[in-house]
């Protein structure tokens, strides 16, 4: 049952536009996703994750991310992305629910702490404990296939899932992420799941930094530490 039901949420997820598809078990994860969202997440044992890769030629223009047409059409691509996530979400947990499990979706961006940038439940954990990739020094996650330039929305459930194993982290020596950040959000710690947050990530100063540009350009995202990963840039790409 698991695996034919799995691959037919996989086939429908990829028909509807989604380049990534996994399943995580998020026991392991319970304890940290009831303390930033709710005890409630604690009734679902599973969580599919599905991602759509980013354009590069828009995200390969970010360096410019000063000047409005390239900030813009980021963020009209960011939107874009962020809403067929939705859709492919809403149609996972149509399809699980009818089969008599429960479906949460966790939308592609759902901020509900804005000082620490947090949502019910992190998209980057949920596709980190599904293989899909690692979280890096950036605190973005990131695959072999399209480093850090994909988006991700989450489907909790109860269903009979096909889960797989988390993947090693392999941002090795590279800082680049550290390095062009311009307010110096990121410490350069390596991912450890038991470790908060705050001890790779200055949440604080991405915010400002972003409030700052909404100031002036009228337009918040930055996307740097999305563009220059070398996982994400392929001229450059380290295996
Ligand atoms: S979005 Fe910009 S300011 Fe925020 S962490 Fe990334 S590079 Fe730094
Ligand atoms: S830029 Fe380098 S350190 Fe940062 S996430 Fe990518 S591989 Fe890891």
């Amino acid at each position: 049952m698991s695996s034919s039901f799995h691959k037919e949420l996989e086939l429908m997820a990829r028909n509807l536009g989604a380049d990534l598809f996994g399943a995580a078990d998020l026991s392991r994860a319970h304890d940290f996703m009831c303390n930033q969202g709710g005890e409630y997440l604690r009734k679902f044992p599973r969580a599919i994750s599905i991602g759509i890769r980013l354009m590069d030629a828009v995200v390969d223009e970010l360096p410019r991310h000063e000047e409005k047409p390239v900030i813009f059409a980021y963020r009209a691509l960011y939107n874009s992305v962020n809403s067929r996530l939705d859709h492919i979400g809403l149609m996972l947990s149509r399809r699980i629910q009818r089969e008599g499990y429960m479906a949460y979706p966790i939308p592609a961006s759902l901020v509900i702490d804005y000082d620490k940038l947090i949502g019910t439940v992190s998209n980057k954990l949920a596709a980190s404990l599904a293989g899909l990739g690692w979280i890096g020094k950036s605190c973005l996650l990131v695959t072999p296939e399209f480093g850090p330039r994909a988006r991700y929305a989450t489907v909790l459930t109860d269903a009979p899932l096909d889960v797989g194993a988390p993947m090693a982290v392999r941002c090795g020596s590279c800082r680049e992420c550290v390095d062009i950040c311009p307010v110096k959000a990121f410490t350069g710690a390596t991912f450890n799941p038991n470790e908060p947050r705050e001890v790779r990530f200055n949440a604080h100063a991405c915010n400002n930094y972003m409030k700052d540009r909404e100031r002036r350009i009228g337009e918040q995202l930055c996307g740097l530490c999305v563009y220059v990963c070398p996982y994400g840039r392929k001229s450059k790409m380290k295996k």
